[in-house]
């Protein structure tokens, strides 16, 4: 992120400079032009900025009408704000079981989790893996439910050749720093077709404003800045070349770390075009492989240790069916470094650690090879 930042300094201070100059701070041109820039880089007809990527969920979830009565069908194994959005609108999260081999949403758990009562559901599209969406959409057809895309990590990814975005009835992107698209703070987006759908979410964002001073429905506050809006205008034309890189590294991380004991590499759809917001390996023995890596100064993640429905804030909502593979997931999660910037010799010293640690061993690195991958 520093480098990112650091190569774009001089074009984000220009952005700044625009802004200020406009004297126009909130819902203004940056923020018309960024939407009509990336629904056409979705594919979509319509993009509508928000402050959040949880509210870009919510947003969504409300424009269509889904409210307290409602159950929304969400993965068992995501960031806990896909949960959230779902109880912000006064909905019940339902939590299905995701697939063991790439930790997304499983179309039998889903096809068992709905009932009468179930108005949409939520594939995640997670670490930028594009979800099985021909089974879920196959789903939503039969049962009549609506298609919310959490794409707050997959910017970019394709599935079928087509972006998520567009994959649904509605898309929520986050535009928070560390996302594949990211602003200087925090942002969103609901991406759809639905040219109604789109309307009340601008409604919506804007106090339930029709016109100014006309109100139809009682909304909120909440908007993607201008600033914000300039910032991600200058990222949008570099997130294919970053995203293009991050599938340069976790190739590398495949050819390096394949067949190493009980490591799992991550697994896609056949149809899917990943963009790896996240690099998640698996092994039973992760504390250790993350200890190890730690003492010689690789730092990693777990995406995510606890899953929604095993936080207090979740209590009351127990599952309707066991999630097994949910909670295997959490005990064995372990997200490697990769970022657009990271360097070759960077990853050649990872990768030669996580053999290093796995097989108690030394392992020499070769970063001729990394370079030859580029
Ligand atoms: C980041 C994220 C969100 C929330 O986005 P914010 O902009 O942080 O509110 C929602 N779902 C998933 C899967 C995310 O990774």
């Amino acid at each position: 992120m520093a480098d990112m930042l650091r190569a774009t300094r001089q074009e984000l201070a220009g952005a700044f400079e625009r802004v200020l100059a406009a004297g126009r701070l909130i819902l203004d041109r940056e923020v018309a032009a960024f939407e009509a820039e990336f629904a056409a880089y979705c594919g979509a007809r319509h993009c509508v900025g928000v402050g959040s990527g949880l509210d870009a969920l919510a947003i969504a979830l409300r424009a269509r009408g889904i409210g307290p009565g409602d159950e929304v069908i969400v993965p068992g194994h995501t960031f806990i704000a896909s949960w959230l959005a779902v109880a912000q609108v006064g909905a019940v999260p339902i939590a299905a079981d995701v697939r063991p081999d790439t930790c997304n949403l499983d179309p039998d758990s889903l096809a068992a989790a709905i009932t009468p009562r179930t108005a949409a559901v939520m594939p995640v599209h997670l670490y930028g893996n594009p979800a099985p969406m021909d089974a879920i959409n196959r789903l939503a057809a039969r049962h009549g439910l609506f298609v919310l895309e959490d794409a707050a990590q997959a910017h970019g990814a394709r599935y079928r050749g087509r972006r998520a975005g567009v994959l649904g009835n509605a898309a929520a992107f986050s535009f928070y720093p560390t996302k594949n698209l990211g602003a200087l703070g925090d942002g969103g987006a609901i991406v759809t077709d639905d040219d109604a759908l789109a309307e009340r979410a601008r409604q919506y964002r804007n106090y339930g404003a029709s016109a100014k001073y006309i109100h139809d429905i009682a909304g909120t506050n909440s908007r993607l800045d201008e600033l914000q809006a300039a910032f991600l205008r200058l990222r949008l034309p570099r997130l294919d070349a970053e995203n293009a890189r991050r599938r340069v590294l976790a190739a590398f991380y495949r050819e390096r770390l394949a067949g190493l004991g009980d490591l799992r590499l991550p697994e896609s759809e056949p149809e899917a075009e990943p963009v790896y917001h996240l690099f998640v390996v698996r092994s039973f023995a992760r504390d250790a492989l993350a200890a190890g890596l730690a003492q010689r100064g690789i730092g990693t993640m777990v995406h995510y240790p606890r899953p929604p429905h095993l936080q207090r804030a979740f209590a009351a909502a127990s599952p309707r069916m066991p999630l097994p593979v949910t909670e295997a997931l959490a005990g064995e999660v372990l997200s490697l470094p990769l970022w657009p910037a990271m360097t070759d010799d960077h990853i050649v010293r990872v990768a030669a650690a996580v053999r290093e640690v796995l097989a108690g061993r030394p392992v020499s690195s070769r970063p001729d090879r990394a370079r030859s991958a580029r």
